[in-house]
């Protein structure tokens, strides 16, 4: 199953190769989130670290386990969080990539404050103003992102899910307007369908689930 990570690799270094990118430059998350341990395990094998998972529940199930035998696992959250779970969810990601309301980023920063670490952090951004995607709206993302900074958190980026159904490379290049007007480096976008449009586009975030893992059966 874990076969097609060779072929994604590539096709991620190639996408950027086009577009002036160095080897480095652009991270690919494995998105490993409903997959079976075995094949998480079958990508950990072949030496890939970077993941991404949407639920902390499902996510403290099995990343410490893996992390006992796999060293410098970089664990992403890109699924909604509440403030319940920051404080679990600043113990096991390394990345949380959905910080979408200042209420979020102030639990954060009491715990940050609390522990004297915090997760590197992007701010979700709702580009398609779509009500029931989490996200902050366009028309507030430069304050939250003010309020981060004003909290001293490390924002590091901006991430995005396109609206199914519309063409996803306008959604990246308005995230990448968004991200240069805040002075921010980095970009989390595309997907198994979008990513090489996503690195034409800037991105130096993709998050890959099925076209490494195969399907997600929800069964
Ligand atoms: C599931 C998910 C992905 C990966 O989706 P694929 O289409 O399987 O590549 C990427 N980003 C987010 C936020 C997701 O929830």
């Amino acid at each position: 199953m874990a076969i097609s990570l060779t072929d994604i690799k590539a096709r991620v270094s190639a996408a950027g190769e086009r577009h002036g990118r160095g080897p480095s430059d652009v991270s690919l998350i494995a998105v490993s989130k409903v997959q079976p341990n075995e094949r998480v395990a079958a990508v950990l094998d072949e030496g890939h670290r970077v993941f991404g998972e949407n639920r902390v529940q499902e996510a403290e199930g099995k990343w410490p386990t893996f992390r006992r035998t796999y060293s410098n696992v970089e664990l992403h959250l890109i699924g909604p969080l509440q403030t319940n779970k920051v404080r679990a969810a600043m113990e096991l990601f390394d990345v949380i990539q959905v910080v979408d309301r200042a209420k979020l980023a102030k639990a954060i920063a009491r715990v940050a404050d609390e522990t004297g670490k915090c997760p590197e952090l992007f701010v979700q951004v709702n580009t398609g103003d779509e009500d029931q995607k989490a996200g902050v709206s366009l028309d507030d993302v430069d304050a939250l992102v003010a309020e981060c900074r004003s909290l001293d958190l490390p924002v590091r980026g901006l991430m995005c899910l396109p609206p199914v159904g519309e063409a996803a490379s306008l959604h990246f290049a308005l995230l990448k307007k968004v991200a240069d007007r805040n002075d921010l480096a980095g970009l989390s976008m595309g997907m198994s369908g979008d990513f090489e449009e996503a690195i034409a586009q800037g991105a130096t975030h993709v998050r890959v689930g099925s076209a490494i893992f195969g399907a997600r059966d929800y069964g």
